[in-house]
């Protein structure tokens, strides 16, 4: 096999399993926050309740069919449902391309130079691997707490705490991330929104950030180590000031409260120093800052 003959069916299998990874994820966003994760095997309308035929629930596919109705009683089917199977989807060739662990002789660029039609042995890149499988299931849990923070204001603790937890497996299995780091980005990450809720609490008297970012933040650290802490919550408060912002043009309230998660600001925050770090800090040397 040609190495570039290889590159195309890698991403189209990360494409597809991200899909249906998305489909999946859709399922927890449903299920987690009240607990019956378990229970029903099959899915069922959350309208009528009717058992819904495995066709129609193929990742966006169904919903294009269906033009977003549903056929047992035309109820308007979230949009919920494909802009998670995209987003997954996404995401996975993106964190496919990012972390290219199947080897093709001499390294993927090398072999699209090379000469076509040498065949060249294929290899797995095992750090390179372990990278990919950690961006993935870091990218599906926050993906998850996101939308459930955007739709009910909580953060299952499954997912935060769940992301602490298991830190120390990453740590073992990561070949970048040192016990270390990892356990300073839990207690800063944790500290450090911990002393800003107490802080709103003590001068305002009312509850301004959950405990359920604190915690989040936390898992992030763990996951990420402690380097990571201060460029997520930079892109985290940016970007949540900018929607925060836009939403209030939009919906003409200058005043009072609007109700936003901050957990999704955080997720992007976590996903983008993850994917994108490297690209940022290059940009900053390259222009002498
Ligand atoms: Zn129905």
């Amino acid at each position: 096999m040609t190495p570039v003959t290889i590159i195309g069916p890698v991403m189209l299998i990360a494409l597809m399993f991200g899909l249906v990874t998305g489909s999946f994820l859709n399922v927890c966003i449903l299920r987690l926050p009240d607990g019956t994760f378990f229970r029903k095997a099959r899915s069922h309308c959350p309208a009528c309740d009717a058992l819904i035929p495995w066709y129609l629930n193929i990742p966006i596919l169904g919903f294009v069919v269906l033009r977003g109705r549903a056929r047992c009683c035309g109820a308007k089917i979230s949009w919920q449902y494909p802009l998670v199977e995209f987003v997954t989807a996404l995401l996975f060739v993106y964190v496919a391309m990012r972390f290219p662990f199947i080897d093709v002789g001499g390294g993927l660029e090398f072999a699209r130079q090379g000469e076509a039609g040498m065949p060249r042995p294929i290899l797995l890149n095992q750090p390179e691997a372990w990278r990919f499988l950690h961006a993935l299931v870091f990218c599906c849990v926050l993906l998850v707490a996101s939308v459930i923070d955007l739709k009910l204001l909580i953060i299952p603790d499954v997912l935060s705490l769940g992301l602490i937890v298991t830190a120390p497996i990453v740590v073992a299995l990561h070949p970048d991330l040192g016990w270390r780091s990892s356990l300073g980005g839990v207690l800063l990450g944790g500290g450090i929104l911990y002393i800003v809720a107490w802080a709103y609490w003590f001068l305002r008297h009312e509850v301004g950030m959950g405990f359920g970012d604190v915690k989040l933040l936390a898992g992030i650290g763990g996951w990420l180590g402690y380097e990571a802490i201060f460029p997520v919550i930079l892109i985290a408060s940016v970007s949540g000031s900018l929607v925060g912002i836009g939403v209030m043009i939009w919906t003409r309230k200058f005043h009072g409260k609007t109700a936003l998660p901050f957990g999704p600001f955080l997720a992007f925050g976590a996903v983008v120093d993850l994917l994108f770090s490297q690209e940022i800090r290059e940009l900053w040397i390259s222009n002498g800052l």
